[in-house]
């Protein structure tokens, strides 16, 4: 805005702005940068393709919004997040043709990585399906990649039983080879949230699965710390999915497939700050958040200090 007016300020620069303090939505770009910048967003809005009724794909638009409610200082690290989010957009979908959608999401997942014009990546669902379109265009790009799944599902359905929902990115990808079993980590796996078929399915294919109890016991850094050594030997980039109904529903009330017994809002945090900060981790999708059923934007504000969290952790690197 031109600063002709005394009194009037950019819209959406939040409630009250002083000089010293920088909202995290002014971090996002929608111009594309002339040199490679560190940080890219990719709206993925599809959810006509859950299981359960759902609205996620309102909440790459809310996650953005909720950027606001935050600062970029991190007085732990004490330092400014000043790196800008170049924002790519949302993917145009077709109201009705929901199998053509996840071809697009992936040809758009596709092209914005041929640009090469980021080093990390940042996409936001939609439901849990989109991760299959995102993870095939992130294989296709770079090659050999693993995948570490924070989720109270295995979401390894058979697409014969339903088509493919988002109950079944993961079993695509296995059988689809994109990624290979071994190379999958998923934490955070609910009692009383799965079928026996599909933890027998992630065993046999080599899957890592971490339930709750073994996050409680053994710890998120530990677990990890464990995990990323090991994929790390294996693959040439680490994507990290992050199904926020891995949350328990306290913290997490925006999701269609709520549930007690999840992990707490710190402890994903942790996970992520520690993840971020290894060399390999350069992507990350924030899925299954519906902004519809959500309470005072409670879910799309974890969603959003999860991307702040990511940058702190690259920063650290
Ligand atoms: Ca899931």
């Amino acid at each position: 805005m031109v600063k002709r007016f005394r009194y009037l300020k950019p819209y959406g620069k939040g409630a009250f702005v002083d000089r010293f303090t920088t909202r995290a939505n002014s971090l996002l770009m929608n111009e594309l940068p002339e040199e490679k910048g560190l940080y890219g967003l990719v709206g993925l809005p599809l959810s006509k393709t859950s299981i359960s009724h759902s609205g996620a794909s309102f909440a790459p638009g809310t996650i953005r919004e909720a950027l606001s409610s935050f600062t970029t200082y991190s007085g732990e690290m004490k330092t400014e997040l000043t790196e800008a989010i170049i924002d790519f957009g949302d993917v145009y979908l077709s109201p009705t043709n929901l199998i053509e959608n996840q071809h697009t999401l992936y040809e758009a997942v596709r092209e914005v990585l041929a640009e090469n014009l980021v080093e990390y990546y940042f996409f936001l669902g939609g439901d849990h399906s989109v991760s299959y379109s995102a993870i095939k265009a992130y294989a296709e790009h770079f090659g050999d990649i693993g995948v570490i799944q924070f989720d109270a599902h295995h979401d390894l359905r058979n697409t014969e039983d339903g088509g493919p929902t988002n109950g079944t990115p993961f079993r695509r990808l296995l059988t689809d080879q994109v990624i290979s079993g071994e190379n999958l980590v998923q934490i955070g796996i609910r009692d009383f949230t799965n079928a026996p078929a599909y933890h027998d399915y992630a065993l046999e294919q080599g899957v890592k699965v971490y339930t709750m109890r073994d996050v409680r016991e053994k710890g998120i850094t530990s677990i990890l710390s464990t995990e990323l050594s090991l994929l790390s030997k294996k693959v040439s980039k680490i994507y990290i999915s992050l199904d926020m109904d891995v949350l328990d529903q306290a913290y997490a009330p925006g999701c269609p497939a709520i549930g007690p017994g999840g992990m707490n809002t710190e402890t994903l945090f942790d996970g992520i700050d520690l993840l971020s900060s290894h060399e390999k981790v350069q992507a990350i999708d924030i899925v299954e958040i519906d902004p519809t059923i959500d309470i005072r934007n409670m879910t799309s504000r974890v969603a959003a200090y999860v991307l702040l969290q990511f940058m702190k952790g690259k920063q650290a690197q």
